[in-house]
């Protein structure tokens, strides 16, 4: 090693993020074309404005702008009096225009941030900038390997072409992997609650992963790194990562290539990186672009947006945070209790609507514990049963006055209707769970005695199996659907009596 080499250690990961999402909107941002495109045939959702063709002009879609609005409200970030639309121009496939309408130097959403907790520790990352634009098209490789480097050839859709689009610019205020994983996940459940984004859908969500490594004598003591430093650092822009997973993997492979490199005392190239997914590798793709190479200039056939009252009077639902907050609160849960029943916005609002009717602790027990997990275990979520609340409901009502056994309930009713699509009733009706009231009870108690003399004579000598063993016979001659503790007491009474 040369007298130069700084070792690895020495320097601080310092990750920013570009994260791109689809907003979830009925048409497309400047023209009236479907965004449902999913089982279409390629190019079916397109006209002549997100095809470019000459001519075409876009118009503005409100819902686009409102989940921007909304976005800006949950992030906590400033809404400019005006915003305008600028023209990006670069020539790819994707973009049959030549360039991208997007926003440039007065982005929607400006100054936000979101805090995530990694370890009980809690991070504010702070967004400088939230922008509206178009979704290029997509681009599919084929033949050959397949692969962008590989493929005979390429095919073009342009039903993606137009989607709106968030692009979210954080500051480089990540310090590790896992807290852009952490935050991923914030970003997505608050989305999710605003009801703006569905990850459900392919290719909903994009990052771009800027990474560099800062000498750590840049670092104060609250981790704050100042702007010099952070420009002075070499850094690569990763490329293609399209899950929280892939972003952690991505960003701890390069954490790992670019210490290797100062470990070698070579320079870390300031460089756009693919992540490729499949070989878990990043691989340089180009030197970085840089903004002028852009030629950015206004886009003259959209007007000014003034959307500045309008912000102000937007309302957005309760978020994730407050709303766990509120759920340990007002209902008594625990932390872990509350935090799971607030995963999604379906699922607080399906645990807050049976909480209503029963015991908050009993409500939260039949849906985190046994709804979620029977869910879970089929591959379902709320949204599967949420028309369903009723017969939920109705099916805890059936336990909770012990029409039939917690045990039936759970794992005999609760399954059926899933499996079947059975209502509680149906399913008590066919099983025979009804549960057996003591009149009934007594009648096989005697019924057991009188046909098992021998366990009744076992049972007085003291031996230990015959009270279980004419248990056992009250149950089955009941269905199951007899009371255990009921039965023991009078089969004692009967036989002691
Ligand atoms: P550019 O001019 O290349 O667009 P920006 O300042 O706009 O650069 O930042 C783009 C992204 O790079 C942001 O997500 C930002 O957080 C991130 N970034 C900036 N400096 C660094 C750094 N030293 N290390 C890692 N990421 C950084
Ligand atoms: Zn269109
Ligand atoms: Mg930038």
């Amino acid at each position: 090693m040369s007298a130069r080499a700084v070792s690895a250690s020495d320097h601080r990961v310092v990750i920013g993020l570009e994260v791109h999402v689809q907003l979830e909107t009925e048409t497309k941002v400047f023209c009236g074309c479907s965004t449902d495109f999913e089982d279409s045939e390629p190019n079916s959702h397109t006209c002549p404005t997100c095809l470019g063709l000459p001519g075409a002009l876009p118009t503005l879609n409100e819902a686009a702008v409102e989940g921007a609005l909304k976005l800006a409200a949950a992030i906590d970030a400033d809404v400019p009096d005006e915003s305008y639309f600028h023209r990006k121009n670069y020539y790819y496939p994707d973009l049959p225009k030549n360039f991208q309408i997007t926003q440039y130097d007065s982005p929607l959403c400006q100054d936000g941030e979101l805090t995530v907790t990694v370890e009980n520790d809690e991070r504010t990352i702070a967004i400088e900038r939230a922008h509206l634009e178009e979704d290029p098209g997509s681009l599919q490789h084929a033949g050959g390997g397949g692969g962008i480097d590989s493929a005979e050839y390429t095919r073009v859709d342009y039903n993606r072409a137009g989607v709106p689009l968030m692009e979210i610019v954080t500051e480089p205020d990540f310090r590790s992997p896992d807290e852009v994983r952490a935050f991923l996940a914030k970003l997505e459940e608050v989305l999710d609650y605003l009801g703006i984004f569905d990850s459900s859908r392919d290719g909903s969500l994009r990052i771009d992963a800027n990474i560099s490594l800062v000498p750590e004598a840049e670092v104060d003591a609250d981790g704050r790194i100042g702007p010099d430093a952070l420009a002075a650092a070499n850094r690569t822009e990763v490329k293609n990562i399209s899950s929280h997973k892939g972003a952690e993997q991505a960003l701890a492979y390069e954490v790992t290539r670019q210490k290797n490199a100062l470990q070698r005392d070579r320079t870390i190239a300031q460089e756009t990186r693919h992540w490729d997914e499949s070989r878990g590798v990043t691989v340089s793709m180009r030197s970085k672009e840089e903004e002028k190479d852009y030629r950015y200039f206004s886009e003259a056939d959209l007007p000014v947006l003034r959307v500045s009252d309008w912000a102000e009077a937007i309302e957005i639902p309760e978020l994730p945070d407050a709303r766990r907050e509120r759920f340990a609160a007002e209902y008594g849960l625990s932390s872990s209790e509350a935090r799971k029943l607030t995963s999604t916005r379906e699922v607080a609002d399906f645990y807050e609507q049976v909480a209503d009717r029963f015991d908050p602790d009993v409500a939260a027990s039949w849906v985190a514990d046994t709804l979620l997990g029977e869910l879970n275990y089929r591959d379902m979520a709320i949204a599967d049963v949420e028309s369903r609340l009723d017969e939920f409901l109705h099916l805890i009502e059936l336990a909770e006055t012990d029409e039939i056994t917690a045990k039936n309930a759970e794992e005999v009713v609760l399954r059926a209707m899933l499996d079947d699509g059975r209502s509680p009733d149906e399913v008590v009706e066919r099983e025979g769970l009804g549960t057996t009231d003591e009149d009934e009870i007594e009648s096989a108690v005697a019924t057991a005695i009188d046909e098992n003399p021998d366990a009744v004579e076992d049972y007085h000598t003291g031996e230990d199996g015959a009270l279980n063993f004419l248990v056992g016979q009250v149950m089955q001659s009941t269905g199951g659907s007899a009371d255990p503790g009921t039965v023991n007491e009078l089969l004692r009474a009967a036989l002691d009596g």
